[in-house]
């Protein structure tokens, strides 16, 4: 394998501008899924780095140019950002499939555009934030500012790291806070070379600081910090209801993107053939290991048994291969531990009574790795826990269904409610059934589509708050109401017009 021919640099963290070595000079070793051999050395933040970073954070926001620059100047310094990502897409490519395991047809040709697009994007919304003029009274001039909130910590999981680097940090910047990014510790090398390029894009020291280290220990001291006023969180329901726990001492704004277990929904009046090739990219790409992934393929009775043999075959083809070759369709699971649970789950899934109708092994390539199959459970009932709970991971869980009432009803039967996928021909039946689905995205006749301009997160446990569009932009701001007294002679309020405000 080509892994290894280049050596990947130890990698630091970004504090206040430049890169450093933990204040305690601990690093940790982050490892390549696809081979089971170490990648490089990452500085390993601890506590004390996460006090540098929110000095430098907070200073920049208090004090530093970022905020009050000229919007225009904003928009040019992400705009080059989002340019010097494309410039380097090769080589951030390379360290996301390196550092994640995930093929690199995605890294590079999804991921890098992604991430870019959201820079560039947001550059657009550095100059069209704004306040309103309102009328109140004539004896007033009351409008609104739209402001930064200050200091956003971005907590990201190890999925998507260089993509969430945009959806976090790009927004948070168009608005004119600073930002401290915490990758997944299995996942931080894009992050880290992301921060380095922003510098070289023109960032002042301290806007995006990037802290690599134990979730528990970092991310726990970026929540609980009172000088942070925002967490932007996407991870796992557990942790994000913990951080709900933690935030609430210092009443700190926070957004949760959390889990999935997304329905995609087979009509018999679909064109089966796409809806098969759809059930397919919408749980094995990114080897399931995606939030929206749509892990519960909810099948027409009449045409469950003719779909599910098509989607067994598509399944048996997409055969898990070397991550770094541009034909690979079907990487390596992030860790071990994640392998582990995904098989754990598949087990699971027969001992409650599916049926395997492909995958289900490990399979390592050229002898390691930790890679999964492309998975197909049929026989599946909504209330298995294969059906109910997120396994992260290619496994597909299969639910006949019987007409549009039971498709929603099932579809709706779940605590999550990030995603949705709908093939018909009807496009009465697709936008009726749009409307009824509990998830904050729904596709029809496609799925696992993405885009910086398109609002994404969670209806009911996956969350709330969004990222991306023009919607997340309220959730790193706030409006102040000014009130511009034309008329009254201060401190007598007798000479105040009858019926006119007072309070
Ligand atoms: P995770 O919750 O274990 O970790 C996410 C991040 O939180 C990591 O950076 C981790 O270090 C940090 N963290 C862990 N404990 C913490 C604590 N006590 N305080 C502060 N930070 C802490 O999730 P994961 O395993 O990295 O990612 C997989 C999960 O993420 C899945 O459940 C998936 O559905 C979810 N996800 C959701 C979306 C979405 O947009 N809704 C997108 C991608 C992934």
């Amino acid at each position: 394998m080509t892994q290894t021919l280049t050596p990947v640099k130890p990698a630091k963290l970004i504090i206040n501008g430049a890169p450093v070595d933990a204040a305690s000079g601990e690093t940790y070793t982050t490892m390549n899924p696809a081979t089971e051999e170490p990648i490089c050395a990452v500085a390993k933040a601890g506590a004390e780095d996460a006090e540098r970073a929110v000095v430098a954070a907070r200073a920049a926001f208090d004090s530093g140019p970022w905020p009050r620059m000229k919007p225009a100047e904003r928009q040019r310094i992400l705009w080059r950002l989002g340019d010097l990502i494309l410039e380097h897409g090769d080589e951030l490519g390379r360290l996301e499939t390196l550092d994640n395991g995930k093929p690199i047809f995605e890294s590079r040709q999804i991921d890098v555009p992604m991430a870019a697009n959201c820079f560039h994007y947001f550059a657009g919304w550095t100059t069209k934030l704004a306040g309103e003029t309102l009328p109140s009274s004539p004896s007033f001039l009351t409008y609104t500012l739209r402001e930064p909130l200050g200091v956003v910590g971005a907590i990201i999981p190890w999925n998507f790291p260089m993509n969430m680097v945009g959806w976090k940090a790009a927004p948070a910047l168009a608005a004119g806070n600073t930002v401290i990014l915490k990758p997944a510790e299995l996942t931080p090398l894009t992050a880290i070379r992301i921060g380095e390029l922003a510098l070289e894009a023109g960032l002042p020291p301290g806007v995006l600081n990037i802290l690599a280290g134990p979730g528990a220990i970092v991310g726990e001291a970026l929540v609980r910090h009172p000088r942070v006023d925002k967490i932007s969180f996407t991870g796992s329901t557990d942790v994000g209801k913990h951080l709900m726990r933690s935030a609430a001492d210092t009443v700190k704004k926070l957004t949760l993107e959390l889990g999935g277990k997304s329905p995609n929904i087979v009509f018999a009046d679909a064109d089966l053939e796409a809806a098969a090739r759809g059930a397919s990219t919408g749980i094995f790409y990114g080897k399931g290991e995606v939030c929206a992934a749509g892990s519960r393929l909810l099948v027409e009775r009449s045409v469950h048994d003719e779909f599910v043999a098509k989607l067994a075959e598509r399944a048996k083809k997409l055969v898990p291969a070397d991550p770094l070759d541009p034909k690979t369709r079907l990487g390596a699971l992030a860790s071990k531990g994640q392998m582990e649970k995904v098989l754990g789950y598949v087990q699971t899934g027969v001992r409650e009574g599916a049926r395997l109708v492909a995958g289900g092994e490990r399979q390592p390539v050229n002898g390691r790795g930790w890679f999964v199959q492309a998975t197909v459970l049929d026989g599946v009932e909504n209330k298995m826990r294969v059906a109910q709970e997120e396994i992260f991971g290619p496994v597909l869980a299969v639910i006949p269904f019987d007409g549009v009432e039971d498709a929603v009803a099932k579809a709706n039967d779940i605590l999550y409610g990030l995603a949705a996928g709908i093939w018909t021909r009807d496009v009465k039946k697709s936008h009726a059934v749009a409307r009824r689905l509990q998830a904050g995205t729904v596709w029809v006749n496609a799925y696992n589509f993405y885009d910086a301009a398109i609002p994404f997160g969670g209806y009911k446990a996956s969350g709330f708050g969004r990222d991306l569009g023009p919607d997340c932009l309220r959730d790193y701001t706030q409006v102040k109401s000014v009130w511009v007294n034309l008329e009254y002679a201060w401190g007598s309020w007798e000479t105040v017009p009858q019926g006119a405000p007072t309070q």
